[in-house]
Parts: C-alpha cells; structure tokens; sequence
C-alpha cells in the first residue's frame, strides 16, 4: 500500500545498493519508482556510503542501468568527507587510503593530498578496493602522531555483492584500531553532518527530506540522528526481526521502494 507522509516530501535521499540495485542488477520497478517521485513534484538525490567509486563512476553505473543521472544527483560519503576538510581544515595536507578514482576526485576538488607520512596532518580512510600494506603502514605511522586528524567515510562492516562479503571501510577501521589504538570521525551515514550538508546546499528543512535505504544501521540511524522521516525497504539486508531488536527505528517500512507510491 501506497506511503501517505504527513508533510508533501521535497527531496528523496535515495541508498542505492539493496535499495534500487543489488550489485549489477536494477530492481525491475526502480524506474517507475523514480519516475513517481519525480511526477509527484519531488526530486531524489542519489546517496552511497561506497567510496571506492568517483561520482563519475556511479552516473556511468546508472546510465548502464539505463537512468540518466548527471553528477549533481549523487552526494556519496566521499563528498560529506572533501566538505568536512574544506570547512574544517582546508589548508592541512591530507594522506588519503583510497582507490585512484577516489584521489583524482579529491584532487579535483581542491583536497592538498600528500604521499608523505612527515607531511600529512590529516589521515583520510575510505573504502579502498586498492588497498594494500604499503598504505596500511603509511596510515598507522602518520597516527602515531596523536595531533593527526583521523576521518573515515563510511562506518559500513562489509559491502553488498552477489558475490557475499566484502569487507569495507568499516572493517579497515577495526584492524587499525587494534594496531594503533585509534578510532576515526566517521563522515558517511549515519552522521547528521550528511545531512546538515544536504540541507544547506538545496535550502531546505529537516521535514522536507526523507530517507529511502536498506540498512538499519546507516540509513534508518541518520535519519533518527537528523530528525528526517525514513522508510525501510526489505529489499535488501534488513529483516523485520531486524527492526525488533535495532535502536533504528524507521518512520516506514516497505516490502520494497515499488510499494512507496503503489
Ligand atoms: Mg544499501
């Protein structure tokens, strides 16, 4: 049954793997889905915890999947990450963990990276599908020096694929954790950071956004920490019993995003 909010929603922040997509295949109703959103005066916005993807990367996935999408739809852990350090610390040189598409996007946005360890004073992790010792070493080295800032993009343990686990970004948090003692500021879902940029950028408030994902613990939790209406689908990794026993608590929950407007 069709969702009715209590308030017009203005923008749809949309997860997008186990939300629109499972790895490489578009959920047969997807389409519709964004084109009712679209009918009903609304827009969406394309967001990712994976930052092991440029945005340029994640429209030609889209367009794969025959969705037109230009760059301005999309805002990705990645992005929440090069605004903290542009707000933050914009003139400190950044060592960043990250895939190539990843360093070509932060270098394209003005983010002084760094190759040096004596150089860096600010540690970025991401989800490196690139990663290797030579980095891991890098990173535990620069924060043996305590005043070095330490993010991470996204909290995520593993990430979706047909293939079963992948261990993302979350995971690499663990292990240097265990080797060097330190936790970094997580900047993806489910920080209302993420969301505090979203509203400032389109200019709008809290009760105008809703939050369309498949994990409790990123998608429903960044709604619960912003004060933004979520909707749960099951088409992905979280279950009903799930819901039961999660902190999250979703405003909605649908079998998937076809029942949102149907
Ligand atoms: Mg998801």
């Amino acid at each position: 049954m069709a969702i009715t909010f209590n308030k017009p929603k203005k923008l749809f922040l949309l997860d997008q793997d186990g939300t629109l997509y499972k790895g490489k295949h578009l959920f047969p109703y997807t389409k519709d889905f964004l084109k009712s959103i679209r009918d009903s005066g609304a827009n969406y916005l394309f967001i990712t915890n994976n930052s092991s993807r440029s945005t340029k990367d994640y429209v030609e996935k889209m367009a794969k999947f025959g969705i037109k999408a230009k760059e301005e739809d999309f805002y990705t852990s990645s992005h929440a990450t090069m605004d903290y350090i542009k707000h933050y610390h914009p003139d400190l040189p950044v060592y960043l963990v990250g895939t190539m598409a990843l360093s070509r996007e932060f270098l394209e946005n003005g983010i002084k990276l760094t190759d040096k360890v004596s150089e860096a004073k600010v540690a970025v992790l991401s989800y490196d599908t690139e990663l290797n010792y030579t980095k891991l070493t890098a990173l535990c080295d620069i924060l043996a020096n305590k005043d070095a800032i330490y993010l991470a993009t996204n909290p995520d343990l593993d990430c979706p694929s047909e293939d079963g686990y992948l261990p993302d970004c979350g995971s690499f948090a663990m292990m240097i954790y265990n080797a060097t003692g330190r936790n970094p500021l997580f900047l993806g879902k489910p920080r209302k950071l993420f969301v505090d940029s979203i509203l400032e950028h389109y200019n709008l408030k809290p009760e105008d956004l809703v939050i369309v994902g498949d994990r409790l613990y990123t998608d429903i939790a960044m709604g619960t920490n912003s004060a933004v209406d979520t909707i749960l689908v099951l088409s992905g990794e979280a279950t009903l019993k799930d819901v039961e026993t999660s902190p999250y608590k979703p405003t909605y929950i649908a079998n998937s995003v076809f029942d949102i407007f149907n």
